[in-house]
């Protein structure tokens, strides 16, 4: 089975942005609790033999910061990265996004930001470098796993009444979806055929919902198309 490091954002001591109610909780706090959901879903899935299921770790970043964090992920063997944080700005200032660094995570973030915006119905803000998104802040952070993909999610702004409201009511609805489009695409980049991969961001429709999470038997020729209008 595929592993996914779920890294929560900043710590204990230092827990990043505060969220207006409902929450009224520190990234760090929200973040270890929806983390938490996130393995359980993860750990049903794969008790039950969901296809898309994926093993899931939790590090922190209360002992060695996010190296050590990262540093923890690897020696467990982890196939990707997940890092949870929540945005803070301007109380106007709404939506999602999800920021990568390297070529290898891009198609990761895509997915993940789709299954967010569906999850959540907030704002499509779209897939950033760190540079695009907040002049580098997170750069350090993803670039710790070598080739593998490694992203962090920010599913709402905690600055903001409106996504808080639809943060708090539809969280377990934002872990299902951040743990099993992770799956599904994990085991898809390191199984599957490689234009399975490259199909993923565009099998998704037009207001980011999966279009499908069957998995295709594997004697099923299917045709698939490529980014772009390439006909294959
Ligand atoms: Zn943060």
């Amino acid at each position: 089975m595929k592993k996914l490091a779920l890294v929560v954002g900043h710590t204990r001591a230092r827990p990043g942005a505060f969220a207006v109610a409902p929450i009224g909780q520190s990234e760090n706090t929200w973040n270890t609790d929806l983390a938490t959901t996130m393995k359980a879903i993860a750990d049903t899935d794969a008790d039950a033999g969901h296809p898309g299921a994926v093993s899931v770790s939790i590090f922190t970043r209360d002992d060695g910061g996010v190296v050590g964090a990262y540093r923890r992920a690897r020696q467990w063997g982890a196939d990707a990265a997940l890092e949870l944080h929540f945005n803070a700005a301007m109380p106007a200032a709404t939506g999602t996004e999800t920021l990568y660094l390297t070529p290898a995570s891009q198609g990761f973030a895509a997915v993940i930001q789709a299954a967010t915006v569906a999850a959540l119905g907030l704002r499509d803000r779209g897939i950033k470098t760190p540079h695009a998104a907040s002049g580098g802040r997170g750069a350090a952070n993803l670039s710790q796993m070598g080739a593998r993909p490694s992203i962090l999610t920010e599913p709402f702004f905690g600055s903001n009444p409106g996504d808080c409201a639809a943060a708090h009511t539809r969280k377990r609805r934002l872990a299902a979806a951040q743990i099993r489009a992770a799956g599904h695409y994990l085991n898809a980049l390191y199984d599957g055929d490689p234009d399975d991969v490259a199909t993923l961001p565009v099998a998704l429709n037009g207001r980011g919902a999966p279009a499908r999470w069957t998995i295709h038997p594997p004697d099923a020729p299917r045709r698939v198309r490529a980014f772009g209008a390439r006909k294959p």
